[in-house]
């Protein structure tokens, strides 16, 4: 049974909503483990039919899991809110009996993707819940859409969440929270660019002197790009990943390198991009590519994305907490795709926490309840 007040009305509470989560938790699901993040669209889908919303499921591709939105029985099918989660992680399966095992410690609950993101997808779910519980119906529809590729770039889901941004009044992210449950208002935009370098394999020992050295060129590039980070222009370029050579007595003929790109706007992406595909190779002998492009646009805090947040701001006070959103986050989301379209979008509605993306990732436990207040109160007054 559902917990109840003393007048016998339906209640939010934590332990019901921390229960929920844990059960979502439980499924592990990487974002390159179709079957797994499948396995946990299944579980979402059974919850959401409960509660009679509307199904609907495109079938992964690329290696990928299915696309899943529900949307509610009520509104019709106008425009109302978008509600956009992710069910993947980045955490392997097995995390859970390993180092990051379901606990709680204090005000901190640990868990394979906890925080980001199946504490904040949860919220939504269980603020749904709650209306239907209540027999309550929102003045919008509201669509909920669980993207299973969000932590690689969202490359077989764009396509769908532009499109049920576009055909919505507000989007909705339920990112985590951060720095004291601050919510995203702007985000850096993110590129993402592969060098491959090809010199001349020649014997390390023998005839060194005819060989011509792709690890060499490539750390030469490497540098240069390292120097591309601007903290004052908010720009920053990370090279994350390097390969190269056969064997130590190999003068190495291929290499290769992925960069992240971190930027403020649209002109500066455009900048850096020019930059960074126009990079020469500095010893002659070695060939160098570079390929890439931005894959997720910048945005600012634009009249529309303010004035949500300000209802939003206004929401928070009733329900008893100070809501502040941060400067420029260098974290990209799907929020991105939608708030460039011009949508206003509110991201990092979820649970706070902390630790994304590591082995000690939790969440808040105090921040159940008033973030899914928070989100109900915004399913039942946006108009
Ligand atoms: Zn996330």
């Amino acid at each position: 049974m559902p917990p109840r007040d003393t007048d016998n009305r339906p209640v939010i509470q934590a332990e019901e909503i921390l229960a929920g989560i844990k059960r979502w938790v439980e499924i592990e699901s990487p974002s390159h483990d179709a079957a797994a993040v499948n396995r946990m669209g299944d579980e979402v889908e059974r919850d959401l039919r409960r509660l009679g919303a509307r199904i609907a499921r495109v079938p992964g591709r690329d290696g990928y899991g299915d696309i899943l939105t529900a949307r509610t029985p009520w509104g019709g099918d106008g425009p109302g809110i978008l509600v956009l989660s992710h069910i993947d992680t980045v955490h392997p399966i097995g995390m859970i009996r390993e180092a990051l095992t379901w606990r709680r410690e204090g005000d901190k609950v640990y868990g394979p993707g906890i925080y980001d993101m199946k504490g904040g997808a949860y919220l939504a779910f269980y603020a749904y819940q709650h209306l239907v519980r209540q027999g309550k119906q929102t003045a919008l529809p509201i669509t909920f859409m669980f993207v299973p590729e969000e932590e690689i770039g969202s490359p077989t889901s764009r396509a769908a969440i532009e499109q049920a941004a576009l055909a919505n009044k507000y989007v909705l992210v339920t990112e985590p929270a951060r720095e004291g449950g601050k919510i995203v208002t702007s985000r850096k935009g993110v590129g993402r660019f592969e060098l491959k370098t090809k010199g001349r394999p020649a014997h390390a020992g023998a005839r060194h002197e005819d060989g011509r050295s792709a690890i060499r060129e490539m750390a030469r590039q490497v540098l240069r790009i390292e120097e591309m980070t601007d903290y004052a222009r908010g720009i920053t370029t990370n090279v994350g990943l390097m390969s190269g050579g056969t064997g130590v007595n190999v003068v190495p003929q291929f290499c290769t390198c992925e960069v992240d790109l971190r930027v403020p706007d649209a002109a500066v992406a455009e900048e850096m991009t020019a930059r960074i595909l126009g990079l020469k190779a500095i010893d002659p002998d070695v060939q160098l590519t570079v390929t890439g492009e931005m894959n997720r646009p910048p945005y600012r805090k634009n009249a529309g994305i303010a004035q949500l947040f300000d209802h939003a701001k206004e929401l928070a006070a009733e329900i008893g907490f100070e809501l502040k959103d941060v400067e420029l986050t260098g974290g990209g989301s799907d929020g991105n795709f939608t708030a460039a379209l011009g949508v206003p979008t509110l991201d990092g509605l979820g649970v706070d926490g902390y630790g994304a993306h590591t082995d000690y990732e939790h969440c808040f436990y105090s921040s159940l309840e008033p973030r899914a207040r928070l989100m109900l109160r915004l399913f039942e007054t946006l108009t």
